[in-house]
């Protein structure tokens, strides 16, 4: 075994195997057994660099957009460039907007709670539940939800089909993911793209799983709008990023109510409240900015550049790739693919063992092996229904679903998985 040594300190820090040096992550131990998680899927371990940054600006803390200070100034600022990193990082188009939201989940209600009046949603029922979920909330909204596709090329023709059979139409929108959080298989977002466009929709990106893995261009794609987490990309909790194209949210009501998205505010003469709104990203961002956790998310981004995603891309490959060999190889294992076998993936991959309840071989990996995985349905109930072939009686953290005999078992690498373990 070449697990890096480690005191039983839980702040010990080691190299990195994929970045180098210069990148690292905390790892921390489990009693006698050193533990690898292979949970990067649910939240990537903020990267070493991401918490000096923070633990650097920590003296200078002050209020953002709020104050005459020094110290006002400085967070500003910093926030303010944070933002700039991002859009960098996203490869914004001039007039995109970067909104600092609370995670993914948050960036897609935001756009839900923005759409134009009778906007047409059009969602595959394979979605993670922050991508499924949010469009029904809006009452005027009208919501198609399309079959799981067993191809890429049958997602775009499912989609086109979809589209044309309900043209012609005012304002719609596509959302689809950039990486399966089940599979890890990658979407055809740039076909779909073309598709939504062709047809006069938009489309926005759940990006969630693809921005750990590769860069992420929202031109190249051709995406009006792409959603992430920053607990995904190496931050910490509690700040994600919605990007993209800024009319829908300028002609929308500001998201939440309050100081910061409003310009004036008066009695009326007859007594009502009166409110001008902003038109730029406070429009959305009212109260409080979570400032460090966007700092946090600029200086992943910053990091994550530096390092490559080839070098990051090459070295999940390679561990993907020996753990589906080694799979393959124990009887009763099924991989779970939407696909098919050899379709493009980023470091994910769910999988079930005949005769095991998922939970329990998930405890026994932990407590026997110090490998943390992920059990359950992975908030993508109807996907995982679909891929199993049942329901199941426990959903490891998304809610339950009674009645059900079997759920997966995920694995997901990122830029501090061990070599070896
Ligand atoms: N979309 C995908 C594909 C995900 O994997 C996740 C989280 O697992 C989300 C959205 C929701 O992310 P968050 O819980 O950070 O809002």
């Amino acid at each position: 075994m070449s697990v890096p040594t480690l005191a039983s300190d839980r702040s010990v820090c080691t190299p990195l195997p994929v970045l180098g040096c210069d990148v690292r992550v905390p790892l921390v131990t489990g009693g006698e057994v050193t533990y690898a998680a292979l949970d990067y899927a649910a939240s990537a371990p903020a990267l070493q660099r991401v918490w000096d940054d923070v633990a650097a600006y920590a003296p200078y803390y002050g209020s953002v957009h709020r104050g005459a200070g020094y110290l006002s100034q400085l967070s500003t600022e910093l926030f303010e460039n944070s933002r700039a990193d991002v859009a960098a990082f996203l490869g914004c188009r001039d007039g995109d907007q970067v909104l600092f939201t609370r995670s993914t989940t948050d960036s897609l209600n935001l756009l839900a709670a923005v759409l134009p009046a009778g906007t047409r949603v059009f969602v595959f029922e394979t979605e993670h539940h922050a991508a499924l979920l949010p469009w029904e909330r809006r009452a005027d909204a009208e919501v198609t939800y399309l079959d799981a596709p067993r191809t890429p090329g049958q997602a775009v023709e499912t989609l086109e089909q979809a589209l044309a059979a309900r043209e012609p139409y005012g304002p719609a929108l596509v959302c689809v993911t950039g990486a399966s959080n089940v599979t890890g298989e990658l979407w055809p977002v740039r076909e779909l793209a073309a598709a939504a466009h062709a047809h006069g929709a938009r489309i926005v990106v759940d990006a969630a799983q693809l921005v750990p893995h590769q860069r992420v261009d929202i031109a190249e794609l051709d995406a009006d709008w792409v959603a992430f987490s920053g607990h995904k990309l190496y931050a910490p909790f509690g700040a994600g990023v919605l990007a993209g194209r800024a009319d829908w949210l300028r002609d929308a009501e500001p998201y939440l109510a309050g100081g910061g998205a409003s310009r004036r505010v008066a009695r009326g003469a007859s007594g009502e409240v009166e409110v001008d709104w902003h038109d730029g990203v406070a429009r959305h961002e009212a109260g409080s900015p979570n400032v460090i956790g966007a700092y946090a998310i600029a200086s992943a981004c910053k990091a994550l550049t530096e390092a490559g995603f080839d070098r990051l891309a090459e070295r999940e490959r390679q561990l993907i790739t020996a753990v589906r060999e080694g799979l393959a190889a124990v009887p009763g294992v099924r991989v779970l693919s939407l696909f098919g076998p050899g379709a493009p993936s980023v470091g994910v991959l769910s999988f079930t063992v005949d005769g095991w309840n998922s939970s329990h071989f998930a405890a026994a990996l932990s407590a026997e092996y110090g490998i943390g995985v992920r059990d359950g349905l992975f908030c993508a109930h109807p996907l995982v229904r679909t891929l199993v072939g049942g329901a199941s009686s426990a959903d490891g953290g998304c809610g339950s679903d009674e009645g059900a005999p079997l759920n997966a078992i995920r694995v997901s690498f990122g830029a501090g998985t061990p070599d070896e373990h």
